[in-house]
């Protein structure tokens, strides 16, 4: 039915007469008790970032604007973003210097490889782009604010030690964002080197090897004597041939910020990686709060060019502030567009401040399955011992019925971390711990993210919560 102005000035949480003043502008002489149209309703909300229908956020409405279909007759293949993980001091950074030592294209005259935060690699006529952040820290952390830019991870695990616990967390995130895997097996040139232990324990974890009847790809490498890296790259091509990864290079940019910072002399400067249509000087574009007009790029060798394709990485001179890695870019009409968006999210932002964005509550699980928002209920499980984590995880999942699954995406032995919280709201998962506490960094994101993070003492204590929480009896927490 129609909602009044008082109620609508409620719900949106916003001032009455503020309101009414909006709707004066609008040319409605409203009052407080005026009911108002379905349509004004939705104008008003959508100016307040609020979609009735969809629950959709401003940005989410801002972004459907900015971002068209593409017909399936505009794409053409484009070449593979791959993240490398791993356990730390398994060799990530080291292959990822011996790939581009050996792989990246000679370098023009006196010219010196610039970091920009992804580098592109050529193997004949294909091209892959890595990024050259390593570990799931990062790749969570992007997804956490809602980008997906990788499309195979590779996962690096030391021959030599096998799969550890940071392995498993960088196995998890990538399962969790559903990006392909591919194990690098490093350290082959050690005496000491166990490749057919480390397939073992992948398969423990759910990554059968191909040569053990799975579909896992393994490649024996050694960073240090860079041997197995051409295979390494050979099956990265395959498996982005697999994926049919295509962009329609024509059209009006749409990226991702990989990396950003204050130059003293150049201002804002910030890397970004486009993925579809092509981003040239001059364009107008907007990235999170940040707009402006691209004044030069300058490519991973450090030349400057004046467009970028689907798949490329460059860093960008011209936003007016630096944005957060993570930040969608788009190029827009002209600067005046880019302003107003801006300023929109700007406003936007002040108004979340006051209310912050939910991610999953166990106290509102039964309502958001009642309407339908839930139908998966992902779980990452912190314990001070391994057997907890197990016994838990297989309780959990019974719980499972018609209306919601229960999904352990995660469990780890230690406290709960930062990168918990990033993988929770990556993933909108709640986050259970069993004698295990979170870090005081942990807390804190926690209550910035809104993430529902339970301690508990006892197993059956959590099992009957998240039963409760599933029927809709949880007693509500105060
Ligand atoms: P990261 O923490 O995963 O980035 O690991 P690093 O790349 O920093 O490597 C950790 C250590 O392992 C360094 O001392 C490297 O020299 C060594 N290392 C990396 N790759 C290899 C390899 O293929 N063979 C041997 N023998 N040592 C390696």
């Amino acid at each position: 039915g129609n909602i009044t102005v008082k109620d609508l000035a409620e719900k949106l949480s916003v001032n009455s007469n503020e309101l009414i003043g909006k709707l004066i502008g609008l040319g409605i002489m409203a009052n407080l008790n005026q009911e108002l149209d379905y349509e004004t309703t939705e104008l008003i909300a959508a100016e307040y970032g609020y979609a009735i229908e969809e629950g959709k956020t401003l940005e989410e409405i801002q972004e459907d604007e900015l971002d068209s279909e593409d017909s399936p007759e505009s794409l053409i293949l484009r070449p593979p973003v791959v993240t490398v993980m791993g356990h730390v001091d398994h060799g990530k950074t080291s292959l990822l210097d011996s790939i581009r030592e050996s792989h990246v294209t000679e370098k023009e005259a006196g010219g010196i490889t610039q970091h920009i935060g992804a580098s592109t690699v050529k193997i004949n006529d294909n091209k892959i782009v890595f990024l050259d952040t390593p570990g799931h820290e990062a790749f969570t952390s992007m997804r956490a604010r809602g980008a997906q830019v990788t499309d195979i991870a590779i996962l690096v695990v030391a021959a030599d030690d096998g799969v550890m616990p940071q392995t498993i967390e960088a196995i998890n995130h990538a399962k969790a964002a559903n990006v392909p895997i591919i194990v690098a097996i490093n350290k082959m040139d050690k005496p000491e080197a166990n490749p057919d232990r480390v397939k073992q324990e992948l398969t423990e974890h759910g990554l059968v090897p191909e040569d053990w009847g799975g579909e896992t790809i393994t490649v024996p490498v050694s960073a240090i004597n860079k041997e197995g890296l051409d295979e390494l790259l050979e099956m990265i091509l395959l498996v982005s041939e697999m994926g049919e990864l295509k962009a329609n290079p024509n059209r009006k940019a749409v990226g991702t910020i990989i990396e950003a910072e204050l130059d003293k002399g150049r201002g804002p400067v910030a890397t970004v990686l486009v993925q579809k249509g092509t981003l040239r000087v001059s364009d107008s574009i907007i990235a999170g709060t940040a707009s402006g007009r691209v004044r030069a790029m300058i490519d991973s060798q450090g030349k400057r060019v004046k467009k970028a394709g689907p798949s490329t990485a460059v860093e960008i001179l011209g936003l007016s502030e630096v944005p957060h890695a993570g930040d969608k870019l788009y190029a827009v009409k002209d600067d005046k567009k880019a302003r107003v968006i801006a300023d929109e999210r700007k406003e936007q932002i002040k108004r979340d401040q006051i209310k912050s964005k939910q991610n999953i509550s166990l106290d509102e699980l039964f309502n958001q399955i009642k309407t339908g928002e839930v139908k998966d209920l992902n779980i990452i499980i912190k314990a001070d011992v391994q057997g907890s984590i197990e016994a838990v995880k297989d309780a959990l999942v019974k719980l499972s019925n018609e209306e919601v699954k229960v999904n352990p995406i995660h469990g780890g032995v230690g406290a709960i971390t930062e990168t918990d919280i990033m993988l929770a709201t990556a993933s909108n998962a709640i986050v259970i711990g069993f004698n295990v506490r979170p870090t005081t960094s942990a807390s804190n994101l926690a209550d910035r993210e809104s993430v529902d993070v339970r301690t508990y003492r006892i197993i059956y204590k959590a099992i009957e919560d998240i039963e409760a929480a599933i029927k809709g009896m949880l007693d509500p927490e105060y």
